[in-house]
């Protein structure tokens, strides 16, 4: 075993934070004001992580990406991650590893002009009626001569408000299994301007801000064949083998915001006085600090080892769910002590705690609930008992 970061991941760390620090904090709190991202700012911040090497780097070299292994990606989310979601999810976009499914017509209407930073990708799963359970999706797609023709309704669709195009995965029919019927999914690209597709406001959230969510809605919306992204019934097959690493960068971004509350607590345990000494005298302060860091290497060791066990080919569901579940807990975990730790002052926007700790509300809904994760690990453990 070897544990030690590569110069490269160091280099990868160091160029990241520094950017980070430099060009995405200054602008925190207007986002948090504002709870939006003016598309002048987008633009200004986008140009800047181009020019710094760090835009679109989940990619592979022979698409115009960083290339980079999947331990090396997850410490480059984990810098990203310190920041507010909407600033380094827009302006340092990572589109998603599924555009890399398409067939060359598609990679070049819609992959590269993600890499190039001219739209941007949104995907569409979730429905008002299904969320964990995405089999039970009622928006669908029927054949009409060589086109389908999608209706229903999709929600909570992140930054669908500024993608060009989304990526619908929609009923197509259904199959029968040994646990009763099951549904059919294919996924397709849709344009936005497309007849039919609407894309309207979604809800405002206490987590993110700046980072919208959207509702989709799909009304006889007539689309080619060659829209279909994968086969025709494939679409969690292509969801599957593509999106695999999605919950580790969740994991990854949880550490990088996790890290930043406790260098907020460490100092202002050391610096903070009350009854004539640091408060980080008291044991009362200072197990809290023990218990943060301990918690907080366990996740990462965790992330750093699925990340590592992607690239060797032997990382399992648990393995990545694990990761997801163990970050986003930790995350909310040392957030909350590093406001307690803080008192008054932790609930305050000078400091980004008291957003830290809302923004870690959602990491445990998104991208497969606790609960959710919990029962890939419970059914990896089960299963080959029969249970
Ligand atoms: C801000 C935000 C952005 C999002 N962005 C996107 C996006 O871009 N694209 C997209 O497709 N989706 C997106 N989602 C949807 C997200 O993935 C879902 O919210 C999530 O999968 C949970 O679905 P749900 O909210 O419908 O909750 P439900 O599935 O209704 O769950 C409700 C509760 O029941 C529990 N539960 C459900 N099934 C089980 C079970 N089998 N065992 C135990 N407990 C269970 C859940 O854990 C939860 O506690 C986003 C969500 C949010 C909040």
């Amino acid at each position: 075993m070897h544990f030690a970061l590569t110069d490269e991941q160091r280099m990868i760390v160091d160029t990241t934070r520094a950017f980070v620090e430099t060009e995405l904090y200054p602008h925190e709190a207007l986002v948090e004001r504002h709870g939006h991202l003016p598309m002048e700012l987008i633009r200004e911040l986008q140009a800047k992580a181009m020019a710094a090497g760090l835009y679109a780097a989940n990619m592979p070299e022979d698409v115009g990406g960083a290339g980079l292994d999947t331990l090396s990606w997850l410490l480059y989310e984990r810098e990203l991650g310190r920041a507010n979601y909407a600033l380094h999810w827009t302006c340092v976009a990572r589109p998603s590893n599924i555009l890399l499914a398409g067939n060359e017509a598609q990679r070049q209407k819609y992959l590269y002009p993600c890499l190039r930073g001219e739209t941007w990708d949104c995907l569409a799963m979730t429905e008002p009626g299904a969320g964990s359970d995405l089999r039970g999706m009622q928006a669908s797609a029927r054949q009409d001569g060589s086109d389908w023709i999608l209706n229903g309704t999709k929600h909570f669709i992140s930054h669908a408000d500024i993608a060009g195009f989304t990526i619908a995965f929609m009923a197509t029919g259904e199959e029968d299994t040994p646990r009763g019927k099951k549904k059919k999914i294919t996924a397709f690209f849709v344009d936005k301007g497309t007849p039919g597709f609407n894309v309207r406001n979604g809800y405002r959230n206490v987590s993110h801000r700046g980072y919208s969510n959207a509702i989709l809605e799909f009304d006889d919306c007539r689309i080619p064949a060659e829209n279909i992204l994968g086969e025709v019934h494939k679409g969690f097959e292509v969801a599957n083998d593509w999106l695999g690493a999605t919950r580790l960068q969740v994991a990854a971004t949880c550490l990088g915001r996790a890290n930043r509350a406790m260098g907020h607590a460490l100092s202002y345990a050391a610096e903070r006085r009350q009854f004539g000494q640091q408060i980080g005298k008291f044991q009362g302060i200072s197990f809290k600090l023990a218990d943060m860091a301990m918690e907080l290497k366990a996740a990462e060791l965790l992330t750093w080892e699925a990340g590592w066990k992607f690239d060797q080919g032997s990382v399992t569901d648990a393995d990545m769910a694990m990761a997801k579940l163990k970050a986003t807990e930790v995350l909310a975990m040392v957030a909350d002590e590093a406001i307690q730790i803080h008192g008054g002052m932790g609930l305050m926007d000078e400091l980004p705690l008291e957003r830290i700790w809302r923004d870690a509300r959602v990491e445990r809904i998104w991208e497969g609930t606790s609960e959710i994760q919990r029962h890939i690990i419970s059914r990896e453990l089960l299963r080959p008992l029969g249970a």
